[in-house]
């Protein structure tokens, strides 16, 4: 049906005149059947809900209620979002019959707000990986060929949105899980601010870096979703209590006088021709709407890679200790005393993703290596924030990829895991320095969408969006997805 291949807010003032909500959903059930068996974008459908759902909506329209913000968006979770009474996986044996007993706080607000739920996507496990390939329900393919990795690890959202299976989807952004399967598949993705969304019900991977973002087919959708997700959530104590604009009035305001930084840092030799070529020529399209473009250094990007695995992975041993076993989760059968059955459970229920990265993180924390590990990792950490705040002394945006090469067949990387974390180099400083950062589409190689990344300052989503608002507009949309 048509509408689905429309952003929601070109829909929605059509939405109960032209279209019922029922209708909607049902359209957006059969879409998904279909497009399913090449994709495998999701986990879980939640058909039978989202039907009730619309529904319940319906009725209360027309008992007089007001229209939500979201009212009939068609809206997929990533599969380490809490959702009350339907299986939350995070893509690992694991977690494979995880009921939550609550709501993740952006889930109950989505709901509030008149979204409806269509279903639960795939992602590597515990969102540890660049591909999908690491969840352990098989990988989901990039909706321009499906031979493609949709990239991850919140691949499964990214896949929903650009094969128009869901009209818009959450992430989770912890070295660019958003970002880089937005890019790959041509959607936008939004890392916010650390502490701009409520974390309360995402299952935890990297507490220091784990932000939720959304993807949607545009930037005004992004703003819309962001609206209602966005804010303080006496449920999670690290939330800030910063105030939310409306990120959509911001949108049109254009980019005169905008001052946008290019860190060559950015541009070194890994780059790709292409995905280059692509991301300069959008930043000219800002110039030529009246930003001003100038170099900026970033020096410490150099060792945002390694400061990140040791971060991110110390972090992991951490959160990962409490799947022993003993409160939820996999129980391995028939161990005798604690030890078996923690060893027994660990072993049996995590990949090898998840087990490297344990591994990894123990050995960092461990006495005699903290402190030129794990310590001098946070250093380099303060380093890269520094250079960030001097940057941002001179421009409002910093412009870049979101990723070296436009995109990588399903299996190309799989054998060497240091060629998978490569992937992330551009991303992951925005994770370290906590900056909101967005990947909008930017142009088109060989058949596959190239991303551009926009970064701003700590809870500068507004100008962020209005950037990125100003890229679309200036670049051609893409085609609809081969499928
Ligand atoms: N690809 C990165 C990793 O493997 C980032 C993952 C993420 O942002 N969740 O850790």
């Amino acid at each position: 049906m048509r509408w689905l291949d429309e952003p929601y807010h070109r829909l929605r003032p059509r939405l109960g005149r032209e279209v019922t909500l029922s209708e909607l959903v049902d359209a957006a059930l059969a879409r998904i059947e279909s497009r399913e068996p090449k994709v495998r974008a999701f986990l879980a459908v939640t058909g039978d809900q989202a039907r009730t759902q619309a529904r319940a909506w319906s009725a209360r329209l027309a008992a007089g209620e007001p229209a939500p913000p979201l009212l009939g968006m068609t809206m997929a979770l990533k599969d380490n979002l809490c959702t009350r009474g339907i299986p939350t996986t995070c893509g690992s044996r694991m977690l494979a019959r995880f009921v939550p007993p609550y709501d993740a706080t952006v889930t109950a607000r989505l709901a509030e707000a008149g979204a409806i739920l269509v279903g639960k996507t795939n992602l590597d496990e515990f969102a540890m990986g660049s591909s999908t390939e690491n969840s352990a329900f098989g990988p989901s393919h990039n909706p321009w060929d499906q031979a493609y990795a949709p990239g991850g690890s919140s691949g499964g959202s990214a896949v929903a949105v650009a094969a128009r299976e869901a009209m818009a989807a959450l992430g989770s952004d912890t070295g660019g899980s958003v970002r880089l399967p937005a890019a790959l598949c041509g959607a936008v993705g939004l890392k916010p601010t650390y502490g701009r969304v409520s974390r309360y019900g995402l299952v935890a991977f990297a507490s220091s870096l784990d932000q939720v973002g959304p993807i949607t087919r545009d930037v005004t959708d992004c703003a819309l979703v962001l609206n209602v997700i966005a804010g303080r959530d006496e449920l999670d104590s690290t939330s800030a209590e910063a105030s939310v604009p409306d990120f959509t009035r911001a949108l049109a305001g254009g980019v005169a006088g905008l001052r946008i930084g290019l860190p060559a840092e950015f541009f070194g030799p890994g780059l790709d021709a292409a995905v280059k070529s692509s991301v300069l020529a959008a930043v000219r399209s800002l110039e030529a709407a009246g930003a001003r473009v100038q170099d900026v250094s970033l020096p410490a990007v150099e060792y945002a890679l390694p400061t990140y695995c040791l971060i991110a992975c110390a972090e992991v041993s951490s959160n990962l200790a409490r799947y022993d076993g003993v409160a939820y989760g996999h129980r391995a059968a028939g161990a005798k005393d604690l030890y078996t059955l923690c060893a027994r459970t660990r072993e049996e229920g995590f990949g090898a993703e998840a087990k490297r990265r344990i591994m990894l993180g123990t050995f960092a924390l461990s006495a005699g290596h903290y402190e030129g590990f794990y310590r001098k990792a946070q250093q380099v950490r303060t380093l890269l924030r520094g250079d960030f705040e001097r940057a941002f002394a001179e421009v409002d945006v910093i412009a870049g990829p979101v990723a070296p090469t436009p995109g990588f067949r399903l299996g190309e990387k799989t054998a060497d895991p240091l060629q998978m974390y490569l992937i992330d180099t551009y991303t992951i400083p925005a994770n370290l320095a906590g900056l909101p950062a967005i990947s909008v589409p930017c142009g088109f190689a060989a058949g596959l969408p190239i991303g551009l990344q926009l970064i701003a300052r700590a809870f500068d989503e507004a100008t962020l969006l209005r950037a990125a608002f100003a890229v679309e507009q200036a670049v051609p949309p893409l085609p609809e997805p081969p499928l």
